[in-house]
């Protein structure tokens, strides 16, 4: 057989497994590339939401504000422990109100209605 030959078969064999090999990992690198970008571009999307949307009004008692009256006295009933083992671990509970006194969470924005500006000429 001439050199020719050989040298061919070989560029087939090794050359195929090869270039195979270069398009696999292309493939695969191009797929995590994307989900890369589709990760980040969630990630930015959640981070422009929440840039929107105004923080929780929920005080440090961990209450809503909305269980707080206008005084700032939160009226949430929470279970107060009447009883504790010798670790200081409460084995009863009675139904009592949240002993907060001030409301100290993020204020909400007030919700301004702003009318049509009428011609009045
Ligand atoms: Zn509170
Ligand atoms: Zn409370």
């Amino acid at each position: 057989m001439d050199w020719f030959w050989w040298v061919l078969i070989i560029f087939w064999t090794g050359g195929f497994a090869w270039a195979a090999e270069n398009v696999r990992t292309a493939l695969r690198n191009r797929h995590e590339r994307k989900l890369q970008l589709l990760e980040a571009a969630k990630q930015e999307r959640l981070a422009i939401e929440a840039a929107h949307k105004p923080p929780e009004p929920v005080c440090g008692c961990t209450h809503h504000l909305a269980k707080h009256d206008k005084q700032g006295q939160c009226h949430e009933r929470v279970e107060v422990p009447t009883a504790w083992d010798e670790n200081k671990r409460p084995l009863r509970y009675e139904a009592g109100r949240c002993n907060c006194q001030q409301y100290v969470g993020p204020q909400p924005l007030s919700h301004v209605f702003a009318e049509d500006l009428t011609d009045l000429a």
